[in-house]
C-alpha cells in the first residue's frame, strides 16, 4: 500500500493536492476536518462536539478524533493505500495511527509536509473563505490561533516521522500545478 501523510499548516493547500494525488496513484482520501465538517451538517452528536472546538480554531480531542479515523479507515476494504490530510495533528494521533496501521499489516509510506510562508496562508485561508463558506477562515483571529496550535501541537509530528526516515518537505509557493509536480516527483522517488 501507499499510506501518506500529507502534512502542512492550515491554508497549505493539502485537500487541493489530495484530490490530485488520489487521482494519480488511486488512493483514498481521508480528511479528519472534511469528515467533521459532513457530521456538522448532518447534525451529529460527533459533529455537534466537533464544532465546539473548531468555531474557535482549537483542536478536537485526541481520543474522538483517531476512534473517528479508524472507523473511517476500516470501512475500506483492500485499498491501494491512503492519503491522510489534516491527521495526525499530534504525536498521539502519530502514534496511534502507526499502531493501528500495524495491526491491519501496514505503515505511513512517507510523510509530505508542505512549506508555506505565514503571510501567503493568511491571504490563501481569507480568499478560500470567499468561497468555503467556513467560519473558520473568514475570521483573522480564528486564523491565527489555527496557526498558533499549529505550531505548538502539530509541527512537531514532523520529527516523528523524521525519525522514522519518512519526512519529505516540499516547497509549497507557486502555482497549484508545481506544487502537485514537486509532490508527485516526491513520491516518484521514493
Ligand atoms: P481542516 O479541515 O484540516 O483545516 O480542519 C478544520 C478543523 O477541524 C481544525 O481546525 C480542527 O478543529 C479540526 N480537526 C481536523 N482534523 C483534526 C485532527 N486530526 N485533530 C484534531 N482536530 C482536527
Amino acid at each position: 500500500m501507499l499510506n501518506i501523510v500529507l502534512f502542512g499548516p492550515p491554508g497549505a493547500g493539502k485537500g487541493t493536492q489530495s484530490e490530485r494525488l488520489i487521482e494519480k496513484y488511486n488512493l483514498v482520501h481521508l480528511s479528519t476536518g472534511d469528515i467533521f465538517r459532513a457530521n456538522i451538517k448532518g447534525e451529529t452528536e460527533l459533529g455537534k462536539l466537533a464544532k465546539s472546538y473548531m468555531d474557535k480554531g482549537q483542536l478536537v480531542p485526541d481520543s474522538v478524533t483517531i476512534d473517528l479515523l479508524r472507523s473511517e479507515v476500516e470501512k475500506y476494504k483492500d485499498p491501494k493505500g491512503f492519503i491522510f490530510d489534516g491527521f495526525p495533528r499530534t504525536n498521539t494521533q502519530a502514534n496511534a495511527l502507526d499502531s493501528f496501521l500495524s495491526s491491519i499489516n501496514t505503515s505511513i509510506t512517507m510523510m509530505l509536509s508542505l512549506d508555506v510562508d505565514e503571510e501567503e496562508l493568511k491571504s490563501r485561508l481569507l480568499k478560500r473563505a470567499e468561497t468555503s463558506g467556513r467560519a473558520d477562515d473568514a475570521n483573522p483571529e480564528i486564523i491565527e490561533n489555527r496557526i498558533a496550535v499549529y505550531k505548538k501541537e502539530t509541527a512537531p509530528v514532523k520529527s516523528f516521522y523524521a525519525e522514522q526516515n519518512k519526512f519529505h518537505g516540499i516547497d509549497g509557493m507557486g502555482s497549484v500545478d508545481d506544487i502537485t509536480q514537486r509532490l508527485f516527483d516526491s513520491i516518484d522517488a521514493n
